[in-house]
């Protein structure tokens, strides 16, 4: 493993410029791996550009270089860092407009089990908890002190992809990786508080209605989400809000799905699952990736057909599987 850290921080010392790149619908680990990535190069006097599919939700302007994000890269390229992306459709359109056509190397960084090993170099660690925990070890690996400009965003990722050191993915690791983070000067608390526990106003309406449709059938916790709801409560920013979670949570529950039907033959499926219980294998089926217990795919049909279609499936999944604790 060490190998692959040595070379890649090997390839980013001898780029001119580089793009940084993470997935779509952006999350709190894939923008603070981009920018704690970024810092750490800025550091070093390369120039690295940020970038990301859509635009990220606005709460996370605390972050250094925020401001600098874009979603249209422009001028060349002579290597691309995937962060937190299973797969290229997940870096689209900018995968196919910008990386594919340059021909230069990929690396790429992640640890989604899905992963589909894509990049000219894969650095794929299922065990860690979020990417940005990954980083660190690239930063010690480029030798750049952990100041708190490169420590603030990657807390935030740990924080957000384990909920608050919540998920059963958050090892001594993790708590070790975020103590030193802590103590580059990055707030625990700054980064609770402005990403974590956050939401606006429009976000209780939209679980108001989501909570609306929530049915409870079998092990299978599931509810709906529309575009019509959203605008109807003024199109609050990052999609469910986290909804999804409080389906996991219900004691009845091993699953929790979220169906968001776009509306144009295609519906957005989140996963979650009990500790104990791996649905990734489903997301992954169906064209999509994640984790054994957090996963999401994008399925062609009517809201009915792809429901009644991703509950059999998940059931036939979970039949056999049991949860840890309960
Ligand atoms: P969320 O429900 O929070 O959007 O996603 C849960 C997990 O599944 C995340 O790790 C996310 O990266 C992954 N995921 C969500 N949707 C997709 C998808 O369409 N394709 C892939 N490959 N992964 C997805
Ligand atoms: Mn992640």
């Amino acid at each position: 493993m060490s190998d692959v850290i040595a070379q890649i921080a090997g390839l980013l010392l001898q780029a001119r410029r580089s793009l940084l790149i993470g997935h779509m619908d952006p999350d709190g680990d894939v923008i603070g791996a981009v920018l704690g990535l970024r810092e750490a190069l800025r550091r070093l006097g390369k120039e690295a550009v940020p970038a990301l599919p859509d635009r990220p939700p606005s709460k996370y302007a605390f972050l250094p270089g925020f401001a600098e994000l874009t979603t249209a890269p422009a001028g060349s390229f002579d290597l691309f860092v995937s962060l937190d992306s299973s797969d290229t459709a997940r870096l689209e359109p900018i995968y196919s407009t910008v990386i594919a056509p340059a021909g230069r190397p990929v690396i790429n960084i992640d640890h989604h089990v899905t992963n589909v090993m894509f990049g000219t170099l894969n650095w794929v660690d299922p065990k860690a908890a979020s990417t940005s925990e990954m980083i660190i070890s690239l930063v010690d690996a480029l030798d750049v002190p952990m100041e708190r400009e490169i420590a603030l965003p990657l807390l935030t990722g740990i924080v957000m992809d384990t909920r608050g050191f919540r998920t059963s993915n958050t090892t001594s690791d993790t708590l070790r990786a975020a103590s030193r983070l802590m103590d580059a000067g990055a707030s625990l608390g700054e980064v609770m508080e402005r990403a974590l526990n956050s939401r606006p106003y429009a976000m209780l309406c939209l679980w108001g209605k989501m909570l609306s449709t929530v049915r409870l059938e079998g092990r299978i916790a599931w509810a709906v989400l529309t575009p019509a709801m959203q605008a109807e409560c003024g199109n609050p920013e990052e999609g469910d809000g986290g909804f999804i979670n409080l389906l996991v949570s219900l004691q009845e529950a091993d699953v929790g799905l979220l169906f968001y039907d776009k509306g144009d033959h295609a519906v957005e499926v989140g996963f979650r699952a009990k500790p104990g219980i791996d649905i990734s294998g489903v997301a992954f089926a169906l064209g999509g990736g994640g984790h054994p217990q957090a996963a999401g795919c994008t399925v062609e049909g009517s809201l009915e057909e792809v429901r009644a279609r991703v509950l059999d499936m998940v059931r036939r999944a979970i039949d056999g599987q049991r949860a840890l604790y309960r």
